[in-house]
């Protein structure tokens, strides 16, 4: 017989309590080890080690699902005070049903429970007969696989969603830059593990396909998020290649994680609160035009930029051009904020400015945040305002400013700057003389004052709620 356990317990419960209680709730049935297909619990348990461990070690298929997945399931215990602590009246007869795919009428063993004597932890196990395969899932043709691709944020596992955790613990092949792996050594027992180095990521791709083709689930690992300078776009361009479409077997999932951006962003202070981008300093896939001029365009435009790949062994001279153009557009004190390694061990933020930003210590761990014109740094902090002091007078108790509204748009907003350029045009001034005095191009100007002003819109908080 094939059979699913649902499996509750306390944080922390040992491997050996965890098995003692399954030995228990089999035995009481009669069954074998050997029946159990899959074990699956609540998410909240996505890390939970000695239950990670068990399905590691007996080869069994490991499902977690949501509170209100749970929840939704009808069982013959609910608790009051299971719900109160996990959202679901029921943990481990829910999984049970869930992870068989079965109703209340298959459950074999409802919630046997076990406090183990030595730690004092509670174990609780549920059994449910698996659903009879149907003769298509019981062909011998290999179950189509998945790939994963999980963002692990900068590097701790406190950084880590719960999601990518969970991708992780689910994956029978886990593929990754070797220090990845390293981060996420406790949920690899029983699998295959892949190390490939920096530069074998179309290679990483295609070992992703053949794995998840040949019916595996796996998980590709990138630090921070796996769409960002990062895995996701050489995958699809694998997929693509091998005519692969979102209708094919082999499903995609993409776990979203915190990128350096956000996160030495965090470490500094809050330098993203206005208008940003990143650009990447590596030329080993784009031409120097290209980043320069983007380098160019952003200090023009008066962004906050994230400069990723900043500086390598080889690549030295990069920060140093993306200095010289940023200072043609910035002023020299300009705060700059270095963050290496954020989250990591070897962590390491220096705060400097725009003029002596390439002296500084950057390397392939760094990330180089360079401010707006209003960021500034206090108490080693670097901020980049939001903008509330062209509306509201901060030290006077928040007073609006005359001409300003709450709610609606600022006086020099779209429509109160257009009414302005259309009184000086009106006035006597030239589009060429609007182009300079704004650095807007002159077709520009000529375009939008050619059409007629719209009436405002009626007043609304909807707004001011949408930007929070
Ligand atoms: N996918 C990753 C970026 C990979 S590109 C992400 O979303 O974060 C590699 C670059 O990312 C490094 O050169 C560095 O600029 C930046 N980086 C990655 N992790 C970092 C960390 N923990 N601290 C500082 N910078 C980091």
């Amino acid at each position: 017989m094939k059979i699913a356990l649902g499996l509750g317990c306390d944080r922390g419960t040992p491997l050996a309590t965890l098995e003692r209680a399954v030995a228990q709730a089999l035995d009481s049935l009669g069954l074998a080890w050997a029946d159990v297909v899959a074990v699956a619990s609540i998410d909240l348990k996505a890390d939970e080690t000695g239950l990670l461990a068990l399905a590691a070690q007996q080869g069994w298929q490991i499902r977690f699902y949501s509170a209100a997945e749970l929840a939704a399931v009808p069982v013959p215990n609910p608790s009051e005070t299971v719900r109160k602590y996990t959202g679901s009246p029921s943990v481990s007869e829910a999984a049970a049903l869930l992870a068989a795919g079965v109703d209340m009428s298959q459950l074999l063993l409802e919630k046997h429970k076990l406090r183990g004597p030595e730690d004092g932890r509670n174990a609780t196990v549920s059994i449910a007969r698996m659903k009879e395969m149907t003769e298509q899932q019981d062909s011998t043709a290999p179950q189509a696989g998945k790939i994963m691709l999980v963002g692990i944020g900068p590097g701790s596992v406190d950084h880590m969603t719960l999601r990518a955790r969970q991708a992780i613990a689910e994956a029978d092949v886990v593929i990754g830059y070797v220090t990845y792996i390293k981060l996420v050594a406790d949920l690899l027992e029983g699998k295959e593990i892949i190390r490939k180095s920096m530069t074998e990521e179309l290679d990483r791709a295609v070992s992703a396909l053949e794995a998840a083709e040949a019916g595996k689930k796996v998980a590709l690992i990138s630090s921070g998020d796996a769409g960002v300078y990062g895995m996701a776009g050489p995958t699809y361009e694998v997929l693509f290649q091998a005519g692969w479409t979102p209708e094919h077997p082999v499903q995609l999932e993409i776990i979203p994680g915190a990128s350096a951006i956000n996160s030495c962003a965090a470490r500094v202070g809050a330098p993203l609160t206005h208008d940003f981008c990143s650009i990447s300093l590596s030329d080993l896939l784009t031409p120097w035009p290209v980043i320069a001029r983007r380098l160019d365009a952003a200090a023009y435009a008066d962004f906050v930029v994230a400069l990723y790949n900043p500086k390598s062994g080889r690549r030295t001279r990069q920060i140093v051009e993306a200095q010289r153009l940023f200072l043609r557009h910035r002023r020299p004190d300009t705060p700059v904020a270095i963050v290496k390694s954020a989250y990591r061990r070897r962590e390491r933020i220096e705060f400097t400015t725009l003029d002596r930003m390439s002296e500084a210590d950057i390397g392939m761990l760094s990330t180089v945040l360079i401010g707006n014109s209003n960021t500034v740094v206090q108490h080693g902090l670097m901020v980049t305002p939001r903008g509330y002091a062209n509306k509201y007078h901060l030290d006077e108790g928040g007073a609006t400013r005359s001409g300003e509204k709450p709610g609606r748009s600022l006086s020099t907003g779209l429509l109160g700057w257009l009414e302005t350029l259309q009184a000086a045009h009106a006035e006597g001034a030239s589009y060429e003389d609007l182009a300079a005095e704004y650095r807007l191009p002159l077709d520009y100007i000529r375009a939008t004052l050619s059409e007629p002003l719209e009436a405002a819109a009626p007043d609304s908080s909807e707004e001011e709620m949408a930007t929070e």
